[in-house]
């Protein structure tokens, strides 16, 4: 699915030195690579704010630690995505109030939302979902009316751009109150091991968020908070300053692939390829077909025998997962989600594809469909 090898070895130096240099300076947490990488992520988002943490789903525990929510208030997060999104709400003995999902963009569905706000709903998570942003005008609209908080789940959309009716244009992650983020490796800008990020433009909630990152203290072995303890080790951050620089050629080469697929598919009766959220680019994080009348699971495994990865990104809704069994919840619930778990099919995405194998992929996904 993601070819890491051959894009390490396009900045090989850089990285090779980022790391040879924590190990010399022996700084390996806290070092100066931490803060010159978040300075440098600051500046690429636009956020006031960059917060490294351990990972991106650290990087969503954390967010909400700090809005100081009580237990059993609500968090709204689309019922189609990743656990991790839901997992720290339930972690945090909030309660987490699923919604379905946009059948064209996969996102989670505006209409949706409003529908499950109640009085105890305290903040809304909206995924950007395989790369572009969720409909956050209507979304920002509706958590300014019921004055709820934001925490935006940008771990798969690092680099998206939303412009606002009014032409403000803002990155993945700084829309919100908070936004989160994933250096996972297979993430747009992957580290090699664990790491993430938090945004914000917010000063106290930034101070309260750092406080938590570092179990809880502003002052060291002062602890104002119960907090975690997670960090973005030199490392990681050393190697992620070294590709940070090749973002935009990276998510360019993505946007590339993913026309190639568009056109190669286009008119097929079997394949609806991504649509886009009209107010933002998409960095594609996953290229995810929308099959018709396929037996998709056959399809997956024709293409795996062929040596073409594929994978199924989500196959089961977090309303029906066996750990999330709520008895709010029945399946049929989230029609447009239980469909897209049926039915997505994710082709190889990644920096490297070049047109031999973007022909091959996609003749052996029609040859198929024939
Ligand atoms: C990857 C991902 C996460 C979690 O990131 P980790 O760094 O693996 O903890 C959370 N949400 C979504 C949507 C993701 O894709």
């Amino acid at each position: 699915m993601v070819d890491l090898q051959t894009q390490y070895l396009q900045i090989k130096q850089d990285i090779d030195r980022g790391i040879q240099e924590v190990i010399d300076s022996a700084a390996f947490i806290k070092g100066p690579k931490v803060s010159e990488f978040q300075q440098h992520l600051e500046a690429y988002t636009g956020a006031k704010h960059v917060i490294p943490v351990g990972n991106g789903t650290d990087a969503l525990q954390i967010a909400l630690m700090a809005l100081g929510l009580k237990p059993g208030d609500e968090v709204i997060t689309p019922t189609f995505t990743f656990i991790a999104t839901a997992e720290v709400v339930a972690l945090l003995g909030l309660t987490p109030v699923v919604v379905d999902v946009d059948w064209a963009t996969m996102n989670i569905s505006v209409d949706a939302i409003r529908r499950a706000i109640t009085p105890r709903t305290k903040a809304i998570v909206p995924v950007h979902l395989f790369g572009q942003c969720a409909d956050m005008e209507a979304i920002l609209e509706l958590a300014r009316e019921h004055n709820l908080y934001i925490v935006e789940d940008a771990c798969q959309a690092i680099g998206a751009k939303y412009t606002f009716s009014d032409g403000r244009t803002l990155q993945a992650g700084t829309i919100g109150h908070i936004g989160c983020t994933s250096f996972f490796p297979s993430k747009n800008l992957g580290c090699y091991g664990d790491g993430g990020a938090i945004f914000t433009s917010d000063d106290d909630l930034a101070a309260k968020m750092r406080a938590i990152a570092n179990h809880g203290c502003f002052v060291r072995y002062h602890h104002d908070f119960v907090g975690v303890n997670s960090r973005l080790d030199s490392i990681q951050a050393a190697i992620l300053d070294a590709k940070l620089p090749h973002l935009n050629e990276y998510i360019a080469a993505r946007q590339a692939a993913a026309a190639y697929y568009d056109h190669a598919f286009s008119g097929n009766k079997h394949i609806l390829v991504p649509e886009h959220e009209p107010q933002s680019t998409h960095v594609y994080h996953q290229y995810t077909l929308r099959l018709i009348d396929v037996d998709r699971d056959a399809l997956k495994a024709h293409l795996q025998e062929k040596g073409i990865p594929a994978m199924v990104y989500y196959p089961v809704p977090l309303h029906m997962q066996k750990a999330y069994q709520d008895p709010r919840y029945k399946e049929g619930d989230f029609p447009v989600a239980e469909r897209l778990a049926a039915c997505v099919l994710s082709l190889p995405m990644h920096t490297c594809l070049d047109e031999e194998q973007l022909k091959y992929i996609t003749d052996s996904v029609l040859e198929w469909l024939s």
